[in-house]
């Protein structure tokens, strides 16, 4: 059975893990991302050598999952928001290192990947993929492929527009985008803007969901209106892919799926038939199964 390494590099850690053909996961290295050194040769000599140590002396594909923005011509993250570098060259050092395929995808793209082949969305040919972490991005598999778009951007989902009244403007410049109030980084700035008299304060997104276990009516009230984004974004994406399944993933569903979920399909709209809406079962490691399948691909 061939096995494949598959990487997932993130904003804090990279896990670089070795793939057998039904996903499992035979052997793994965690470490934190590498942020010193002049440029991002820091980060691919950090990841070449785990992949030696993970993968062996024998070449094998290399699959990489990267937060983008990607350069999918040349193999690189360019200017990637939550690293200290104007770029990061994957694909040509490794794979001159290497002597094998390597192959990079952007992580929420190979997160679908990865929930069609090995996760919730197994046995399912439409279905879209949304992670809502630190920001808000996704996948859409439909017919039983990957939607990839002009230059690999299609499911850029956090970018939907969900709302008018604020004007919060997004990570990417434009206001009232999904990912500029429901990700985990905004949360606490769109709960100032709805923030009542006499509620409390809170400048953090686990403050905010715990004070609503507890049963605190402002953080409640605010959650109702988390909901209606979630759902209206939820509604987007069903006219526009018409899903069997809708997969949530990221570490705010992770966190929060009792206070996120139910709430959010009771606000989805049901002009065509509701699609399932269920959570990753693959504990955060969907984008990094879903850069295996996207090794082995390549082949
Ligand atoms: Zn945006």
């Amino acid at each position: 059975m061939e096995t494949v390494v598959a990487v997932d590099l993130g904003g804090t850690r990279v896990r670089v893990a070795l793939v057998d053909e039904d996903g499992r996961v035979l052997a793994r290295e965690v470490f934190a991302t590498p942020t010193g050194g002049p440029d991002g040769a820091a980060v691919t000599d950090a990841i070449l050598a785990a992949v030696r140590r993970v993968g062996g002396p024998r070449p094998r594909p290399v699959g990489i999952a990267a937060a983008g923005p990607l350069d999918l011509v040349t193999g690189a993250v360019v200017s990637p928001p939550n690293l200290p570098y104007p770029r990061i060259d994957l694909v040509g050092p490794l794979s001159e290192a290497l002597g094998g395929d390597v192959t990079l995808v952007n992580d929420a793209r190979a997160g679908a990947l990865g929930e069609h082949a090995h996760g919730a969305g197994a046995g399912c040919d439409d279905l879209v993929y949304v992670t809502i972490s630190t920001g808000i991005g996704g996948g859409v598999i439909s017919g039983g492929h990957l939607l990839g778009g002009r230059g690999g951007n299609a499911g850029e989902i956090g970018h939907i527009t969900v709302e008018t009244r604020h004007g919060l403007v997004c990570s990417c410049g434009y206001p009232n985008h999904w990912e500029g109030y429901c990700s985990g980084r905004n949360l606490p700035r769109f709960y100032a803007v709805e923030r009542r008299a006499g509620d409390p304060e809170y400048t953090a997104t686990p403050e905010i969901f715990a004070a609503a276990r507890a049963g605190e009516p402002g953080a409640r009230r605010f959650l109702e209106a988390v909901a209606v984004l979630n759902g209206r974004a939820l509604s987007a994406l069903t006219v526009a892919y018409d899903p069997a399944r809708i997969v949530l993933d990221g570490a705010v569903v992770q966190a929060q799926a009792d206070l996120l979920v139910g709430p959010t399909v009771a606000r989805m709209e049901r002009y065509l038939p509701c699609p399932e809406v269920v959570t990753s079962p693959l504990g955060g490691d969907a984008p990094l199964l879903g850069a295996a399948v996207a090794a082995r691909r390549r082949r």
